[in-house]
């Protein structure tokens, strides 16, 4: 008697190609508050029309709650039983699933690209005059070809990259798996290249423009050939393998012209940009026009929000929005002219347009209301720290060791060690995570108090 198979859908098929707990377009993961679907934004950029699109999603399929993660991304929060699919044919019928590639159906492209557009750029990639190069195009050029292999597939969804292109504002403090950062170079531009870490910090060498396709491949090859079952990162292979075995394997695969140049790397600079750029208006060009800044009290936003911001790109700009890593937006090519109108409607939407509010140094998780593996009710939580925060004083709450919220380490972590109680960590050079733990399980009036007093630099503690 013949036997008939099931067909296995592509969302299916993807689980068990890549198991993993991380959302995406397809991959709706569960939550506290029901499901949880991270639209992955190239470059952070949104059109006000996909904006738009966006919001009708997270009305129709779920909450209408939505937050902008630390990776310049999107997620939709509260996606109802039975309607996940329906929300991912949503989302990419809008444009917001990968392109470019064959497949049979967006939907079975979306399963096999949308995890490999994880390239962090600066969100003033491509509009920032000042800038050495123009990473948009570049970092387009590398997601068509991890996306065209079909061996990169192996790769983790958490695997990312990070292209820096000189910008004046840039997340340079969250490590990648591997960062290219533009250097001058005489009249041209190298990208210096490092692993596992910042653009702040040492790279391994130097690569020309024109290299970094072929080089970048060879090098993802290089990783998966020493990358164990359960090996999903570079600080991890790099853990068990010598750099000169990684980069040997590269040698193997392809030309690598990676270029140890122990001069280049000698005088590697980047700083961390200024914390005022995120905010508020900033003129980019002589005349005056430029870009407008501002952020959701803790990176959430709802539906009408979005769409109301959706407009004033439209009116203001250049109709495109651009998600930044620090959980805020900003408007590009904004005239002049319309900067204190769209700044005046930012505010009247509740948006955050200035250091000097609190909101603007918080960040929080989802916390207990919507994740099961909280201790405290992070967002409620840091809602009342705001009360009590000291001027300039920044602070991360996190509701558990994972640090969903910041992937950087921040000048000070709460880390919640019961309901309403946190630990207190300070950022300490020497050491990695959280930072260096100064006081345990202080109610949140204590850790303002705390704050308050904390010592002017970390070798003070
Ligand atoms: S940091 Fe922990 S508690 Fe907070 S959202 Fe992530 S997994 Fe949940």
């Amino acid at each position: 008697m013949k036997h008939e198979t099931k067909p296995v859908s592509p969302v299916a098929a993807l689980a068990a190609l890549r198991p993993s707990a991380c959302p995406g377009l397809v991959r709706v993961v569960a939550a506290r508050d029901g499901g949880l679907c991270r639209i992955r934004l190239p470059g952070g950029v949104l059109s006000a029309a996909r904006a738009r699109a966006l919001a009708d999603a997270a009305s129709a399929h779920a909450s209408g709650v939505l937050e902008l993660t630390n990776r310049a991304n999107v997620q939709i929060r509260g996606v109802r039983v039975g309607e996940e699919a329906a929300l991912s044919a949503a989302l990419i019928g809008a444009g917001l699933g990968p392109t470019g590639i064959d497949a049979a159906s967006p939907i079975e492209r979306a399963c096999a690209a949308d995890e490999l557009r994880n390239v962090m750029l600066s969100p003033l990639a491509g509009v920032d005059p000042n800038a050495l190069c123009n990473t948009t195009v570049l970092a387009a050029a590398l997601i068509d070809m991890m996306q065209r292999e079909a061996r990169f597939t192996a790769l983790s969804p958490k695997f990312a990259l990070q292209l820096d292109g000189g910008e004046r504002m840039a997340m340079l403090e969250h490590p990648h798996d591997v960062w290219l950062a533009a250097l001058p170079h005489g009249t041209t531009v190298r990208f210096a290249v490092g692993l596992a870490g910042c653009p702040t910090g040492q790279p391994i060498g130097t690569l020309a423009a024109e290299d970094i396709g072929a080089s970048m491949r060879a090098l993802l090859h290089a990783f998966l050939d020493l990358a164990g079952a359960d090996t999903t990162r570079m600080r991890d292979v790099l853990a068990a393998h010598s750099l000169d075995a990684l980069l040997q394997r590269a040698r193997d695969h392809a030309d690598f012209a990676l270029i140890r140049d122990d001069a280049a790397q000698h005088a590697w600079r980047r700083e961390a940009s200024p914390v005022d750029l995120r905010l508020g208006a900033h003129a980019l060009h002589a005349d005056g026009s430029g870009y407008v800044g501002a952020q959701p009290a803790l990176g959430r936003i709802d539906a009408y929000t979005l769409r109301a911001l959706a407009a004033l790109a439209q009116d203001s700009g250049d109709a495109t929005l651009r998600v930044t890593p620090w959980q805020g937006l900003l408007l590009p090519n904004v005239p002049a002219r319309a900067m204190p109108a769209a700044l005046e409607r930012l505010r009247a939407l509740g948006l955050i347009v200035s250091r000097a509010d609190p909101f603007a140094r918080l960040i929080a998780c989802t916390g207990s209301s919507r994740c099961a593996k909280s201790r405290a009710d992070t967002k409620a939580d840091a809602q009342r720290l705001a009360a009590l925060l000291p001027p300039d004083a920044e602070a991360h709450l996190s509701g558990c060791e994972r640090s969903c919220a910041a992937a950087h380490c921040a000048p000070f972590t709460l880390l919640a060690s019961e309901p309403d109680h946190y630990d207190l960590y300070q950022r300490d050079d020497a050491t990695t995570g959280f930072g260096r733990l100064v006081a345990r399980n202080l109610t949140i009036e204590a850790a303002a108090h705390a704050l308050a007093q904390r010592p002017r630099s970390p070798q003070d503690v």
